[in-house]
């Protein structure tokens, strides 16, 4: 059976790099909401207005709105054959959509979560910055570019800081992590679907235990 990977983790565990390296090598389509936000925020639509507010804050788009945004990206024809959810479900009503989703589908949900500390997370989520052109992730405490501020592969192309990764809003986006997130992992636990990696080490580290959980019970 087709499967959803659902990537848990806090904002700046490293799950959006996990998802990266699944779909490089697996051949799943990863599917970032905040990502599919971030593209629409740009939009001059009263939507796009209330969304760029919304992540501005650190607080989550409301429910009806991401639920609509992920049913339309997952009925597409590259999720036929499985795909993974990064930064979605992220609250109890859209883990319920989910499940509905996934039976509608075929397809059984996995749940796989990134953890780590929450000291850790702040200098992480503070110091990340992207390339525009190649989505490379850099951090300027981790892992610095080898010239400030510019890609290595991409040295025309400054680094962007995303709005939200501030300093306040880094602590705002954790604590709504803490409130509405954090208790579907009690959930997916209880129903036998969550899988734990030590997301303290290096992405490289990581991704072997991230595919091994992907590859399971095949
Ligand atoms: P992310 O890049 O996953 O940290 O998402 C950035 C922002 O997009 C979040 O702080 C939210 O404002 C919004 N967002 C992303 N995914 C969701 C979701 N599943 N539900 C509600 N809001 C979301």
């Amino acid at each position: 059976m087709a499967k959803i990977i659902v990537l848990m983790g806090a904002p700046g565990a490293g799950k959006g790099t996990q998802a990266r390296l699944l779909q490089e090598r697996q051949g799943l389509p990863q599917i970032s909401t905040g990502d599919i936000f971030r593209a629409m925020k740009d939009a001059q639509t009263p939507l796009a207005e209330e969304v760029r507010a919304i992540m501005n804050s650190g607080k989550l788009v409301p429910d009806e709105v991401t639920i609509r945004v992920v049913e339309e990206r997952t009925s597409r024809d590259d999720c036929k054959h499985g795909y993974i959810l990064d930064g979605f479900p992220r609250t109890t009503v859209q883990a319920a959509m989910l499940e509905n989703l996934a039976v509608e589908q075929g397809k059984k949900i996995l749940s796989i979560v990134v953890d780590v500390p929450f000291e850790v997370l702040e200098k992480r989520m503070t110091g990340r910055r992207s390339c525009p052109i190649c989505g490379e992730i850099y951090n300027i405490y981790f892992k610095p570019p080898k010239n400030d501020n510019v890609c290595d592969l991409h040295p025309d192309a400054q680094l962007i800081h995303r709005s939200d990764d501030t300093v306040e809003k880094a602590k705002v986006r954790l604590e709504t992590y803490a409130q509405q997130t954090r208790p579907l992992l009690d959930y997916y636990q209880k129903t036998n679907r969550l899988h734990r990696v030590d997301g303290t080490r290096e992405p490289e580290a990581i991704y072997p235990d991230v595919e091994r959980v992907v590859k399971s019970d095949e």
